[in-house]
């Protein structure tokens, strides 16, 4: 048997005709270095905001199912080009939609998750020699309904591929040279992380760093699939993602990510009774509200403010859940707060080790940046702050644990 490898381009990866050419040459060579390759693309560039975009003028409010019909066009557009240019470059290749290769998901339009892929298909295209190439980020419903699996998700349809096609690897290609200990653009001395494990990654993911959609990383860390992030712009090694191993405990911090997209909802005056705070977060998540950061003081006139994070595109959703909680308990009013930012340190090293949050508080501390919310899990820390001190707290505390070029 052959060995399989799967790799994925992101949009930047495919953003011109040009850049395809150039992923359809790569994607050539390693036909020729005898793997079998099934690859998964995105929609071209920033194509998919681009159709969000055209929705948005038309109504505020479109139907998810139509938006699914709407976004899952963009990979359409460049599976199909992505073969031709590989055709030009004399290799076999053929593409397919998710529904055309059996990627089975949930009804849940907009962020489906994979339920089952069919095999048969691209196993048969592959014995005849072609390189396999899938539309990322969408699926097809039992009832036969277009779905996507959230933004990002070309990463999920890669690692589920990887997973039952039992490849040996899975390469990520996108426009930055792997992982940063801090986004490079923020700040200047980030460095390339090696490797990094599937834990710190999806902790990071979840927390801002926009190089993997986080679906992408259980899968990956489940099935114990190696993950090569990486330049389609050069041949250099990227960021290995792997299983941790000892060694990596010695770091103290991996890296700082920072989310610039959430809001904080305060419900004022919540009465000091058991059982409130079950209703309000049954309620929130009835309402397919996900809530990040919680924070509750202790009361001591009867009542307390609660105060939750979610993400940015839901607070108006938030807002309106919450307006009819905060009446139903007879608290006294809903307040929010779109300037925050989150501020985050991961590592596994933190297991083993003392002083991180200290240490990071003193970094925030050393530039007046007042600490808003803070919460920590084993090997992370989060802060939230001030929206405009953000990029400087993150400077801040990316320095005083030293993870810059020296
Ligand atoms: N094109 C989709 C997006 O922009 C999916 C992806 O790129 O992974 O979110
Ligand atoms: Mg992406």
């Amino acid at each position: 048997m052959r060995k399989i490898i799967v790799q994925k381009y992101g949009g930047s990866s495919v953003a011109n005709t040009k850049r395809i050419e150039s992923a359809a040459k790569r994607i050539v060579r390693y036909k020729r270095k005898g793997y079998d390759v099934v690859v998964v693309v995105s929609a071209l560039g920033d194509t998919t905001d681009e159709l969000l975009d055209l929705a948005s003028r038309i109504t505020k409010n479109p139907s998810e199912r139509e938006l699914d019909m709407l976004m899952s066009t963009g990979e359409q557009i460049s599976v199909s080009l992505l073969a031709m240019a590989i055709h030009k470059l004399g290799c076999e290749a053929i593409s397919f939609t998710g529904a055309q290769v059996g990627i089975i998901t949930d009804a849940k339009h907009t962020k489906a998750r994979i339920l089952d892929i069919n095999t048969v298909r691209i196993r048969r295209e592959l014995k005849k020699g072609k390189v396999i190439i899938v539309a990322g980020f969408q699926g097809t419903s039992p009832d036969s309904e277009i779905t996507t699996l959230g933004r990002g998700g070309s990463d999920t349809t890669a690692l589920a591929l990887a997973k039952v096609l039992k490849a040996k690897v899975c390469e990520i290609y996108t426009d930055v040279d792997g992982v940063f200990t801090a986004d490079p653009r923020i700040v200047k001395d980030a460095v390339k992380l090696e490797s990094i494990s599937y834990e710190e990654m999806l902790e990071m993911a979840s927390l801002g760093a926009q190089v993997m959609h986080s679906r992408s990383i259980e899968v990956a860390s489940k099935f114990n699939i190696p993950i090569h992030v990486r330049s389609s712009f050069n041949n250099k090694e990227g960021t290995w993602i792997i299983k941790e191993v000892k060694a990596m405990e010695d770091v103290l911090v991996r890296g700082v990510t920072v989310n610039k997209n959430e809001a904080k909802v305060t419900i004022c005056n919540v009465p000091d009774k058991p059982g409130l705070a079950a209703k309000i977060f049954k309620r929130l998540a009835d309402d397919d509200i996900n809530v990040d950061m919680i924070i509750q003081n202790v009361s001591r006139t009867g009542s307390t403010d609660m105060s939750f994070t979610v993400n940015g595109t839901d607070l108006q959703k938030t807002l309106r859940s919450a307006r009819v909680i905060s009446h139903d308990i007879k608290a006294k009013g809903v307040t929010h707060d779109k300037n925050i930012a989150k501020v985050s340190v991961v590592g596994v090293g933190m297991k083993s080790h003392s002083g991180v949050a200290s240490k990071m508080f003193s970094a925030l501390a050393s530039k007046r940046i007042n600490i808003n919310m803070i919460s920590t899990s084993e090997i992370k820390i989060s802060c939230v702050v001030d929206k405009k001190k953000a990029d400087e707290a993150v400077k801040a505390i990316h320095r005083e644990f030293k993870l810059g070029r020296r």
